[in-house]
């Protein structure tokens, strides 16, 4: 069964008004359970439109038309509405500006909450949720979350998320205004999330690095349109035409094309800092790193 089924889905905002605007346009993707995907496109492309999509924040507008399935759930049944929204995990950007409980505990325990689950369960996910994010339960659990560094609000934002256990998990940004460490370990942790549950993971980011990195399927948005998808090594290889749609290739994949511009024998089919460093050490006759 796929994760998320998307069929001609088309989104018009301020339909015939002077201010329509068309922000996606006849989409079609579908996303297998336990795959890790990253939406790219400038700014405008429908990448917020698509994924509020995916717990009805956004009304599919053309029933007949368009459908969005997510875990086998329609978006448009008001029946299944309320199950899609416990078991799809949103993290929207800055997360951090809706906590609002007085402990860390209680603001990561109201979502397990509102799923009217046994007061055991919730402990036990609360405490496992704060754990997944790098946090120490017993030195976090009740501190106030507004005492805490931005990264950690961060976290305790996407714990609030994790503690519902979704089998689908998006995040809009979510290393945005966090320092490279910050980053490295936000990631880190969404990665752990979704080994561990087999979850399906959708990550909007304009970072390619970031994408590279994390994700198996790459799917770029422009103009409210699919406009390529596939494997990381597939859609970075087609540098110029993501240009065209003002988007870029990792740093490194232009290192590997500027050695082999000077002669250097490299596939330039690179995308992370790790494996550009393996090619070279091959070419080297494959002795390890000081
Ligand atoms: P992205 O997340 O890729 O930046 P959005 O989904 O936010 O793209 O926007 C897609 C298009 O829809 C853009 O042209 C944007 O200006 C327009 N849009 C987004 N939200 C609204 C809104 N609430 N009212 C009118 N137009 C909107």
């Amino acid at each position: 069964m796929s994760a998320i089924e998307i069929k001609n889905l088309t989104y018009v905002y301020s339909p015939k008004t002077p201010f329509e605007k068309v922000a996606l346009s006849d989409i079609n993707l579908s996303i297998e359970e336990g795959q890790f995907v990253g939406i790219v496109g400038a700014t405008g492309s429908g990448k917020s439109t698509l994924i509020q999509h995916l717990n009805g924040l956004v009304k599919v507008q053309d029933k007949k038309k368009s459908s969005v399935v997510v875990n086998g759930m329609s978006a448009t049944d008001k029946k299944t509405l309320k199950n899609l929204r416990f078991e799809v995990g949103m993290v929207f950007q800055y997360p951090e500006y809706q906590l609002f409980a007085d402990t860390v505990e209680k603001d990561v325990a109201f979502g397990p909450k509102n799923m009217k689950l046994e007061k055991d369960e919730i402990d036990r996910r609360v405490r496992r949720a704060i754990e997944v994010v790098g946090l120490d339960y017993d030195a976090f659990a009740h501190r106030s979350p507004f005492d805490l560094s931005g990264g950690e609000k961060r976290r305790v934002a996407i714990a609030g998320v994790i503690a519902m256990d979704p089998d689908v998990l998006i995040l809009d940004e979510p290393t945005a205004g966090l320092d490279p460490q910050g980053r490295d370990t936000i990631l880190a942790q969404i990665q752990a999330y979704h080994r561990a549950k087999g979850a399906a993971v959708v990550l909007v980011s304009h970072s390619m690095e970031e994408i590279a990195r994390n994700v198996d399927r790459i799917v770029v948005l422009s103009d409210g349109k699919v406009y390529m998808e596939g494997t990381p090594k597939q859609v970075f290889a087609r540098a110029h035409e993501l240009e065209q749609v003002g988007l870029d290739v990792p740093q490194v994949t232009k290192v590997a094309a500027a050695l082999k511009a000077r002669g250097l024998d490299i596939d330039t089919a690179v995308y992370t800092v790790e494996a550009l460093e393996q090619k070279l050490l091959t070419l080297r006759g494959g002795a390890s790193p000081c």
